[in-house]
């Protein structure tokens, strides 16, 4: 069963209008706003102190082990609702507390970071791995246009590189049809693929901040998450590219997701033996690190990620067609230029 938001907006001052946005939804009393220390001061306060109509209160969360959001999901039972106010971590642990507690949560996302702000699915770590569970999607989105304005562009533009991995996942997808190993379904892959074409044509108005650009990036990231509800795996926007971010997960990276799935969707584009020239072009114009230096992290882990890259998941992709050894993963990232 897929279910979609009954509200999507992005509208100036959010923050301070949450009460009446969410009206339609006949929330009942109890709210907890979770959110994290630097975001309480930023937005978390200002929900708060618009939620005059409910019996609001605010839960400072940071741990994303599994174990931890299990515990937090008891305290959750004792509240109607939850928001989640803040990035990626946030709303992943508040999508997954509501999911064991069996409570609706509303996304309000401060920065357009990745499709996980909008998507059922949730990354947790769990024995120092990170694992992706599946829960519920948020019964709204809200975003606060002045805050997204101002949160840095790093952030943005890793949301954007999230979004662009689209295309190298949908390719890989049709690898896996053609192979036999995973039917496409053709609207979960057009949503997606629309989901990143939209946004490469909307590129100025996204790299301006202006309020039209980023209701295009917003309405993108829903697409993209989706066409992951709908399919019910995070197949149509999570191919090769993503396993060679788990990969410098694993190995211990501290790039942005989005900012490894970029560079991963140049390294997937050349083994597709698409235009990789173009994807890094593509990148680059949104400011997005396309090699190792802009990234920071080192080429020997870069070369470790992409060997250890086809063994990340059950998941037929283009790494299935090629013997990722050592020296061929340094032959293919020094080809694009990455290292
Ligand atoms: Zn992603």
């Amino acid at each position: 069963m897929t279910k979609l938001p009954e509200i999507v907006t992005m509208e100036p001052d959010a923050a301070h209008k949450i009460s009446e946005i969410i009206k339609p939804l006949n929330m009942k009393k109890r709210c907890l706003i979770v959110t994290d220390k630097n975001i309480k001061k930023i937005a978390g306060d200002s929900v708060f102190e618009s939620l005059t109509n409910y019996d609001a209160s605010i839960s400072i969360q940071n741990s994303t082990e599994k174990k931890d959001v299990e515990k937090f999901s008891e305290t959750m039972k004792n509240y109607d609702f939850a928001i989640a106010v803040g990035g990626g971590k946030i709303i992943d642990i508040t999508k997954y507390a509501c999911y064991l507690s069996k409570k609706p949560w509303i996304s309000f996302p401060t920065v357009f970071s990745h499709d996980g702000i909008v998507s059922s699915r949730v990354s947790l770590t769990h024995n120092n791995s990170k694992i992706s569970i599946k829960a519920n999607g948020p019964v709204a989105v809200i975003a606060d246009y002045n805050i997204i304005k101002k949160a840095p562009t790093r952030w943005l533009s890793s949301g954007v590189a999230d979004l662009l991995s689209n295309i190298t996942a949908v390719e890989d997808w049709r690898l896996a049809d053609k192979a036999g190993k995973e039917e496409l379904n053709q609207l979960c892959a057009g949503l997606s693929l629309t989901a990143a074409e939209s946004v490469i044509k909307d590129k100025i108005r996204i790299m301006e901040k202006n309020e039209n650009g980023l209701k295009t990036m917003l309405w993108a990231l829903i697409f993209s998450g989706m066409s992951m509800n709908i399919y019910g795996t995070s197949r149509p926007a999570s191919g090769s590219e993503h396993n060679f971010s788990h990969a410098l997960e694993k190995l211990g990276s501290n790039g942005l997701h989005g900012e490894q799935c970029g560079l991963g969707s140049i390294i997937s584009s050349y083994l597709q033996k698409q235009d990789w020239k173009k994807m890094k072009n593509s990148l680059r114009s949104f400011n997005c690190p396309v090699n190792s230096k802009e990234i920071g992290i080192p080429a020997e882990k870069l070369v470790q990620a992409l060997t250890l890259a086809p063994k990340i998941r059950d998941r037929y992709t283009v790494l299935n067609k090629y013997k990722i050894d050592e020296k061929f993963a340094q032959e293919v990232l020094e080809a694009t230029e990455i290292i």
